[in-house]
């Protein structure tokens, strides 16, 4: 398969108002698909170019989206993602449809989740329980939610939420003791 080619239809096909794709390199690599931003380049793992058409047709369409909104899984991208399946409904690619209709439900699954982390690290630990340790946080966690260990801990952000909890924590620990009485600790 020529990868320049397929980008360029790809582009063509699905975002048509992509002024800059062609100052974006393609790559083939024996590592992850993935879109590198400062050096506008897109790398395909070479075993998933060797797919069927429409997965590798979505796999284009989600590298390029990375490169078009120049970020993560997040809400843009399931807008981007969601426009590209009206295009291919258009086009009549059912089967494709459908892989970016799970593709949708996937990210959205897992921003959902983001979500609730975010909001859950710094509650658990200024609120719940101060003393927690990460260990204990993410056991905590995963029994509240049902999920594994590697669903929080894969996520650097989970860790650094933490940190930054527990430093506030501290924080306000050390102003009750230095003023004592004059600040009443906050009550559930
Ligand atoms: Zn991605």
């Amino acid at each position: 398969m020529n990868i320049r080619k397929k980008f360029g239809e790809i582009v063509r096909m699905y975002f048509s108002k992509w002024k800059n794709w062609k100052s974006w390199k393609v790559r083939r690599t024996n590592g992850d698909s993935k879109c590198k931003w400062s050096s506008k380049t897109i790398v395909f793992n070479k075993d998933e170019l060797l797919k069927e058409k429409d997965d590798v047709d979505l796999l284009f369409i989600h590298e390029i989206i990375h490169a078009v909104i120049r970020g993560g899984h997040n809400q843009k991208f399931l807008n981007r993602l969601k426009k590209a399946k009206t295009t291919a409904s258009k086009l009549h690619r059912s089967e494709l449809e459908n892989l970016i209709e799970k593709e949708i439900d996937m990210i959205s699954k897992s921003e959902k989740f983001t979500n609730y982390l975010k909001n859950r690290i710094p509650d658990i630990v200024t609120i719940d329980a101060p003393d927690i340790s990460w260990k204990e946080l993410v056991k905590a966690i995963t029994a509240e939610h049902g999920c594994k260990p590697r669903d929080i801990t894969k996520h650097k952000f989970a860790r650094r939420l933490f940190n930054q909890a527990k430093k506030l924590v501290e924080i306000e620990k050390k102003t009750r003791e230095k003023f004592g009485l004059l600040i009443p600790k906050c009550e559930k």
